[in-house]
């Protein structure tokens, strides 16, 4: 597992390190996007797209991400880590989620895990084998 990713059924968001990134603003646009998702869980807000199986291409599933990415634009404006690169990336991202929504149809640009840095090649989102746990909402 090398990608970003929030796990519901254990309540973790998994990151690889921030040098995978091509930038710290990337990192921290796609942990916001994660964190998103962990807000959804059954515990907090609940949400369908989180609380309930939903299928890669499916309407739950992009209003999920949806929800996530706009989500992340919120954080980053609000924490000033966003840069023009990222900014785009979070629009592309949100216009081909929501394109996909509205025609019901998968997603046109489904990849969220990219460089948002104007660095091309920045190795996000391939290989890997690093997860970190980032954080949990397990109470013990
Ligand atoms: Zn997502």
């Amino acid at each position: 597992m090398g990608e970003p990713a929030y796990a519901p059924a254990q309540d973790v968001i998994f990151m690889p390190p921030v040098d995978r990134f091509g930038c710290a603003e990337s990192y921290y646009a796609t942990l916001f996007h994660e964190m998103t998702h962990w807000t959804g869980h059954t515990d907090r807000l609940k949400r369908d797209g989180v609380v309930k199986k939903a299928f890669f291409g499916s309407e739950q599933y992009g209003r999920e991400e949806l929800t996530a990415e706009m989500g992340s634009a919120f954080l980053c404006s609000l924490c000033r880590v966003e840069t023009p690169d990222t900014e785009e990336n979070a629009a592309a991202y949100v216009a081909g989620w929501l394109a996909g929504w509205l025609a019901g149809t998968a997603p046109v640009h489904p990849g969220r895990f990219g460089d948002g840095c104007g660095k091309s090649g920045a190795g996000c989102g391939e290989g890997g084998g690093f997860p970190h746990r980032f954080f949990s909402g397990r109470r013990d």
